[in-house]
């Protein structure tokens, strides 16, 4: 049986990552940092899977990852936890900068020491790109332009030189932003369907957002997972840009959810300047030619399915609200 390590197993992407493992039949170790709460919601549908085992361990903690590598020596290792929002990473940047950056490290240099036959691939963005203008391919230059981008470069150039001085198949999946229902709730795009729905509901009024003019290129976080996979499958160990090639801003974003529902986005939503970050990224787009000659790739989900999906599900979240309002004496 195939095994597969997986840090952030608990966050929006892992959670995708994980079932489609044990749906292949791998044997899955989740490793998941100590919290006050359970904080496995998104996993809990997998919980019982005799396959699935979670360990306790932290990107911050080199010893845990000594210890979980050392004992699973899996075949695969998916670094996806970080601490992974853009504007927090202003205001925690040291913290970014150890869990995100240096805990790349850690897990690369426990792979070296444990088990060096790990291949490892590490979740790396086109925030790395920065202030580039798009298309971003493999090649366009690096210009971060916040403590998570250029945590996320560190990682980047860590894994590109384990691979480099000590032979390890190391590789970076440079994903653009990727969203589904899971994505957590202080995000752009769920913070928008969330309070679309609860607007809908008459359970919230206003919206208040940042900046709308920001472009990105959404795609669906299990796409994403899929072409990690197949990154992961390669005989050799590359870095390759993954993402949809299509780019829609904030605003559009807005719009598209507001008038699915019926409402004028505009009578909703409210500007607020703690949402602006210190430095912008104006547009990230990705080329992923690469990707797709060498393996085939592409997004099977579109941008609008993906956000229906989204809107659907924050729908029957604002319904059970709905529910216990009126229930309430
Ligand atoms: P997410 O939902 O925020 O999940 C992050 C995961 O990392 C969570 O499981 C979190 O655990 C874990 N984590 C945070 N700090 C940790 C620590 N100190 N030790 C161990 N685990 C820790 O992010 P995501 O959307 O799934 O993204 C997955 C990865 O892809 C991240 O590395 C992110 O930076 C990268 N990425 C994401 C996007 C995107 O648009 N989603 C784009 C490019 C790259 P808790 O559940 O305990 O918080």
């Amino acid at each position: 049986m195939k095994s597969a390590c997986i840090t952030g197993i608990s966050g929006q992407t892992g959670s995708y990552l994980a079932e489609q493992l044990l749906e292949d039949g791998f044997k899955v170790y989740g490793l998941v940092r100590r919290s006050s709460t359970f904080g496995t919601e998104r996993i809990n549908h997998i919980y019982d899977n005799p396959n699935l085992e979670l360990v306790y361990g932290d990107l911050a903690d080199y010893s845990s990852l000594l210890s979980f590598i050392g004992d699973a020596k899996p075949d695969y290792f998916y670094n996806l936890g970080a601490m992974s929002h853009v504007r927090v990473s202003f205001d925690i940047p040291e913290y970014t900068f150890d869990v995100t950056g240096t805990g790349v490290l850690r897990c690369l240099e426990a792979i070296r020491k444990s088990s060096p036959k790990t291949k490892f691939l590490q979740a790396s963005s086109t925030e790395l790109f920065g202030s580039t203008p798009p298309p971003h391919n493999e090649t366009a230059p690096f210009h971060p332009r916040s403590p998570y981008g250029v945590a996320k470069l560190a990682g980047y150039w860590a894994t590109v030189n384990y691979r480099e001085a000590y032979g390890l198949f190391a590789v970076n999946s440079i994903s653009t932003n990727h969203e589904s229902a899971r994505r957590g709730e202080t995000f752009v795009t769920r913070k928008i369907t969330r309070a679309a729905t609860r607007i809908r509901l008459g359970l919230q009024e206003k919206l208040a957002l940042g900046n709308l003019e920001s472009k990105r290129d959404w795609v669906h976080a299990s796409d994403v997972t899929k072409a990690m996979r197949l990154i992961m499958d390669l005989n050799w160990a590359d870095d390759f840009v993954v993402g949809s090639g299509e780019m829609h801003s904030v605003q559009e974003f807005l719009e598209l959810v507001f008038s699915k529902l019926g409402l004028n986005w505009k009578e909703f939503v409210e500007f607020d300047p703690r949402f602006l970050r210190p430095s912008e990224v104006d547009a990230l787009c990705a080329d992923p030619s690469k990707l797709k000659k060498i393996t085939g790739w592409e997004p099977k989900i579109s941008f609008e399915k993906m956000v229906e999906d989204m809107i659907d599900h924050d729908m029957k979240l604002a319904e059970k609200e709905k529910l216990i309002e009126k229930n309430m004496p």
